[in-house]
Parts: structure tokens; C-alpha cells; sequence
């Protein structure tokens, strides 16, 4: 398939290099020249602007940062809706305000184009491997023609619902995620403080219902002071805005993760937005003044 990607971050470009050794065509623009020579190193077709990189393809991919990235290149400054063919479709990865999503599926209607939301959870490396989590919105018969494009970036690949589904349980997953980190700094400060060791406290009830994949992940993280991300405070502030926009809109209670956003904005200003989310527990370390050990 001739597929254009914009958007070769830090997901985006092994994201994209899968898609190459799946033997897909792919063609590329990215503003960083030494992006572009990575990519085509790799066998992707470089391209002078995100305007000539969709002028022949089947199908366009997107995975920008937040709703204005998507919309300017879109709709706004670039705009790939206008000029994709109206044979193509359109899946953007990226995580934004499913409101966006709706919007931009609305504008490719227009043109008869089909448009599915499909952010991912796992980070670089499962980017890398392609072992992604895939959260689709969309028709059904389009999700079924784009499954295996899909599956060559990702090892889980749900289909959530109509348009903006996908950006709907991403914003879930980043709820629940968020929550999760921090009820488990909360718990081992304390534990901590009670006079109980973090590694045991973890190795106690990792196995039980209090157990997840947060804690496996990120409770060595804090006891180790290790938080190079991983997924980043700031990023993880963007996700929970679009909540908080998104449960503004239709009136849902939101308590918990209006408290971790704040939480995070403290840890923002205090300059660790570049460190990975398990940093949640430098506000309990703060508050406490008290470090967390093994
Ligand atoms: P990133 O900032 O590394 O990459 C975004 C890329 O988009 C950059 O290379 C930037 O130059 C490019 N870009 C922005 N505007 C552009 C434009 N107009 N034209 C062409 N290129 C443009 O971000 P990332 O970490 O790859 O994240 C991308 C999305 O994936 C975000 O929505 C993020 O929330 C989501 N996500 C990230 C992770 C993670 O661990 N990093 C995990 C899951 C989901």
C-alpha cells in the first residue's frame, strides 16, 4: 500500500520503519533533515512538504502531538484534506480531543474520505518492537480494510466504536494510568513513613487485587529515584487537559483526575515536565520531605 506519514517523533518514526518492513510504499516529509536521512536510509520515498507526500497514496497517517498539530496540517495550514485523493483514507494516531477527531472526519466527509481515530498505548519501545495497543474509532468496514496496517505497528488493535471511540478510551487509559501512579506513590510514601520497606510492600501486593502493570512498571522506577521517561509529566498534562475539556463537555464528574492534573502542573513548574510520570512521587517526596528508598 502507498501510505503518506506525517509526524516522525518519537513514535512516529518506528511506527513508520514498521510499516516499511511490512512492505509497505511510504513517503515522508519531516522538518529535522537528519529525520528524513534516517528515513530514507531505511527505504521510505522523502518528500519536500506534508503536501507532496500525499498526492498518490492510499492512505495517509498522522501521529502529530496534540489537536491544533493535527488540524494545521489538516486543515488549517497544510491542508492534506483538500489535497490527499479522495480515494484515500486517513488514520491519525495521535492522541487528541476526540471533538478533533470528530471534526476532522467531519471536513474529510466532505470529500467522501473515510477517517479512523487510532491512538496507541505503549511508548518508544513498543513502538519499536510493534507490539503497540491500538484504540480505533471508525466505520467497521474501514477498520476491517486498515486492520492489517494496523497490526504491522501494533500486537492489540480494538475497534472502540464510530470516530473519536479511539480518542475517547485513550483519554480512559490516561485517566486510569494517571490515577494509578499516583495512588501508588501515595501508598509507598507512606508505607515508607509508617516505618514498612517499599520493596516489600511491593513484593507483597503486587500479586494481589491492589497488583497492575502500573505498579510492575513504575514502583522499581520510584524506589530507584529513576524517572528518565518513559512517558512524559508534560505529555501526560496534555492528555489530561483534553479530559478535562472533553468531561466538560458532557458534564462527567471527573475528581480524580482533576487532582493528578494539579498534582502534575506543580511537578511542571518545579521543572520536571521532561521526566517520566512515575516523577508523581517527587510531590509526595516534596510534601513529606522524605525520600523514597528500596
Ligand atoms: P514527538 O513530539 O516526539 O513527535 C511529534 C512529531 O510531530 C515531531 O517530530 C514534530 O516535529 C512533528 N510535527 C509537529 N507538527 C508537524 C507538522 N506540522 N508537520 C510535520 N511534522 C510535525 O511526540 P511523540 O512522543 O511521538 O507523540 C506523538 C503522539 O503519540 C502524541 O499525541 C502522544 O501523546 C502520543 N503517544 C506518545 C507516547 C510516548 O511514550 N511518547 C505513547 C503513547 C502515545
Amino acid at each position: 500500500m502507498k501510505i503518506a506519514f506525517i509526524g516522525l517523533g518519537v513514535m512516529g518514526k518506528p511506527m513508520a520503519k514498521n510499516l516499511l518492513k511490512a512492505g509497505h510504499q511510504l513517503f515522508v516529509y519531516a522538518r529535522k533533515a537528519a529525520v528524513l536521512e534516517e528515513m530514507k536510509a531505511a527505504g521510505a520515498a522523502v518528500c519536500a512538504s506534508a503536501s507532496d507526500t500525499v498526492r498518490d497514496v492510499d492512505l495517509v497517517i498522522t501521529m502529530l502531538p496534540n489537536s491544533p498539530n493535527v488540524k494545521s496540517v489538516m486543515l488549517e495550514d497544510d491542508r492534506l484534506a483538500e489535497k490527499m485523493p479522495r480515494t484515500a483514507a486517513y488514520i491519525d494516531c495521535s492522541s487528541i480531543n476526540p471533538a478533533a477527531s470528530r471534526e476532522i472526519a467531519a471536513r474529510l466527509a466532505e470529500y467522501g474520505i473515510d477517517m479512523l481515530d487510532a491512538p496507541v498505548s505503549g511508548g518508544e519501545p513498543k513502538a519499536v518492537d510493534g507490539t503497540l495497543a491500538f484504540m480505533v474509532g471508525g466505520k467497521e468496514e474501514v477498520f476491517n480494510r486498515f486492520r492489517p496496517v494496523l497490526e504491522a505497528m501494533g500486537s492489540s488493535v480494538v475497534r472502540c466504536g464510530e470516530v473519536g471511540a479511539g480518542n475517547v478510551t485513550k483519554l480512559c487509559n490516561q485517566t486510569i494510568v494517571a490515577v494509578n501512579i499516583a495512588a501508588l506513590a501515595e501508598a509507598l510514601q507512606m508505607g515508607q513513613m509508617f516505618g514498612a520497606e517499599p520493596q516489600k510492600i511491593f513484593d507483597a501486593v503486587k500479586g494481589g487485587l491492589a497488583g497492575s502493570t502500573v505498579m510492575n512498571a513504575k514502583a522499581p522506577m520510584m524506589m530507584d529515584q529513576d524517572f528518565r521517561p518513559g512517558f512524559r509529566i508534560d505529555l501526560h498534562i496534555k492528555d489530561l487537559n483534553n479530559v478535562v475539556e472533553a468531561a466538560r463537555a458532557v458534564d462527567a464528574p471527573i475528581p480524580l483526575t482533576q487532582s493528578v492534573l494539579e498534582m502534575m502542573k506543580v511537578l511542571h513548574h518545579d521543572g520536571d515536565g521532561g521526566c517520566d510520570h512515575s516523577a508523581l512521587l517527587r510531590y509526595y517526596q516534596k510534601l513529606s520531605g522524605e525520600t523514597l528508598h528500596r
